[in-house]
């Protein structure tokens, strides 16, 4: 790999590791998803010097509810995070009108925060890609968007890439994943390990680096970098 660019791990969870070790030429991007994951992750990347995500996802609403969620909105203002993320919606992970009704509400206010702050968001959208994209048009979001771990279809890829937004690839191979890594770009293509939790840690992110390669029959070296550039301009890093 080339030395003057690192390898860039667009989105995993430093706060969920047993141990933290950071090779030098590796840059990864850690991510919160609750309160608690927040204060984590800022204290993590400020030790590590390396960019953080903030925000409150939709699972974390389903669990804990969201009466906390001014606090947790006024604690994202003072971490001054490099994106606002993960956001979005989930209806894996809703049972209930109630549960959707509240992702739905926190949604919005991640999205106004973002829209203050000015800053690029990071989505994450299970089972509910059409409505997320749909609210991303109604909102016309202007600051950036990256697409955490796409799972939609191609179709639906193009259409967020007219918004601007890059589409993040993870590790795992499927026929969809295979396509769209095919026929989007390289300039809108971020990469990912969501580690720990889909692998076990962000020096994996080479999988997704060879993944693309081979998919799109590119060297490695310039996928490694291309998507590490399309990663230093979306967080501004
Ligand atoms: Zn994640």
């Amino acid at each position: 790999m080339k030395d003057h660019v690192p390898i860039i791990d667009a989105h995993c969870h430093l706060d969920s590791y047993k141990h933290i070790q950071i090779k030098p030429g590796w840059l990864p991007v850690t991510v919160g998803y609750s309160h608690f994951s927040n204060i984590k992750n800022t204290a993590i990347a400020k030790k590590y010097k390396i960019p953080y995500v903030l925000g409150i996802a939709p699972q974390t609403t389903v669990k804990e509810g969201i009466t906390k969620l001014d606090l947790w909105i006024n604690e994202i203002k003072k971490y001054k995070p490099n994106a606002i993320g993960e956001i979005g919606l989930d209806l894996y992970w809703a049972k209930t009108s109630e549960n959707v009704k509240n992702e739905e509400i926190v949604f919005y206010k991640m999205l106004d925060l973002a829209e203050e702050l000015k800053l690029p968001i990071v989505i994450h959208s299970r089972n509910a890609e059409k409505k997320v994209i749909d609210i991303l048009y109604e909102r016309k979001y202007t600051h950036g968007i990256m697409m955490h771990f796409f799972s939609g279809t191609l179709k639906q890829a193009e259409k967020v890439i007219d918004l601007g937004a890059f589409i993040s690839i993870s590790p795992l191979h499927s026929k969809e994943r295979r396509k769209i890594i095919n026929s989007v770009a390289l300039e809108n293509l971020l990469v990912e390990t969501d580690s720990p939790y889909i692998v076990r840690t962000f020096y994996e992110v080479e999988r997704t680096i060879e993944y693309i390669a081979e998919t799109k029959k590119l060297d490695k070296n310039i996928v490694a970098e291309c998507t590490a550039k399309n990663a230093i301009r979306f967080f501004d890093i």
